[in-house]
């Protein structure tokens, strides 16, 4: 059922070390297996999106993030007829890079990196199933096929893509590695393109959501923005009582699902248009043309407002701010006192992982740090420094 311009896990590139087929699972599900039993899965609980873990239970973490772009990449591939199990899998691991904090830490560490090559979240989220998951006997990793590896690596410089194919092992086919398409200019699977703009359809819907939730925007702010005042006044033509207090918060769901289900048919429209006119006739040409998933531009011009709101009253609000300024100084202490003491990061005494396979003390220091969850960072530092800057 999929279409010519889906990726067939019977045709991947392979997988960095030979292993053979499984009986009963194609290459990608295998893929999404591997993700879902992984160490760093399981961390994604407890790191932050926007909110820290421990300001509330009902916030979005990495994981219910992660399973939300899951869901909403496995419907539209669906529609779409693209490989279901390659959106999940890069999907699921979309996020495996993230440091504790959301962006405050990684910004923080990649600071601290400065003269050690730098840190970024996606290079990191190949770098973990790539090298610091230590579960198989004969390799680091967790081995994943091109086509999943690629997905996860969606953004990149091109000074790092071209240091990381200096790292890719020969393929088969002759052909580059993950890096290689940002040397190329060329553009990676439909399933990875797709899963980028699930992630964007998801944070948008949830941190309105999260945003209200919290209080630190309110619903009437939230209509400010045009896209999203559409979808609250519909929900009230077709719903009047809505309008009742008590119905404040049926109110903000109802506009939020008319918002992402929107979003979903006119991505799949746009697509549909774009695919009719590149008319891709296989996996590979889908490489050489423009970027096919795609919203429409109406679409695009409203996503575009929206986010540019929330950055501007949500992830910038002074109470996020001032949280995540104490979430950097976390980040940045505990990079100090590990680079000073090595063996501090094994006296913490927990289960976590020291990559002792990683020669460069800072990078080592830096995967350390990356894998830990908010509350652990948030513990260590407090070891470490005496110091309580989170509650
Ligand atoms: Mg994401």
């Amino acid at each position: 059922m999929v279409a010519p311009y889906a990726s067939d896990p019977a045709q991947t590139r392979g997988r960095r070390f030979a292993q053979a087929a499984a009986p009963t699972r194609t290459e990608f599900q295998r893929d999404r297996d591997r993700i879902v039993h992984c160490t760093a899965f399981r961390r994604l609980v407890y790191k932050t999106q926007v909110f820290l873990n421990h300001e509330g239970d009902l916030f979005r973490t990495r994981l219910t993030h992660s399973l939300e772009v899951a869901q909403l990449g496995r419907s539209m591939a669906r529609s779409l007829r693209l490989n279901e199990d390659l959106v999940e899998a890069i999907a699921l691991a979309h996020d495996l890079g993230h440091t504790p904090f959301g962006h405050a830490g990684q910004d923080a560490l990649h600071a601290c990196m400065a003269d050690f090559g730098g840190f970024e979240h996606n290079l990191q989220s190949l770098r973990v199933v790539d090298h610091l998951e230590e579960r198989y006997p004969d390799f680091d990793g967790l081995n994943l096929c091109f086509e999943t590896r690629e997905g996860i690596l969606k953004h990149c410089s091109r000074h790092n893509a071209a240091a990381l194919e200096r790292t890719e092992l020969p393929f088969a086919d002759g052909q580059g590695g993950v890096g290689a398409r940002f040397l190329l200019r060329q553009q990676p699977s439909l399933e990875a393109q797709l899963c980028n703009l699930a992630d964007e359809i998801a944070y948008n819907a949830h941190d309105i959501d999260d945003g209200v939730r919290s209080g630190l925007i309110s619903f009437a702010q939230a209509q400010e923005v045009p896209l999203f005042a559409d979808f609250a006044a519909q929900a009230l033509a077709a719903h009047p009582p809505l309008s009742e207090p008590k119905n404040a918060r049926r109110w903000l769901y109802e506009a939020i699902r008319l918002m992402l289900s929107s979003q979903v048919y006119d991505l799949i429209d746009a697509t549909q248009i774009a695919l009719a006119e590149h008319r891709p006739d296989s996996a590979q040409a889908v490489r050489l043309c423009p970027e096919l998933l795609r919203f429409s531009p109406e679409m695009r011009a409203g996503t575009q407002a929206l986010k540019a709101f929330l950055l501007a009253s949500l992830y910038r609000h002074p109470q996020v701010v001032e949280t995540m300024e104490r979430a950097k100084q976390i980040v940045r202490d505990l990079f100090a006192a590990y680079l000073n003491d090595p063996q501090a990061m094994q006296a913490a005494g927990s289960p976590r992982q020291v990559h002792e396979n990683v020669p460069d003390l800072p990078r080592r220091v830096a995967d350390y740090i990356a894998g830990m969850t908010d509350r652990f960072a948030a513990r260590e530092h407090e070891r470490l420094t005496g110091l309580r800057l989170l509650a």
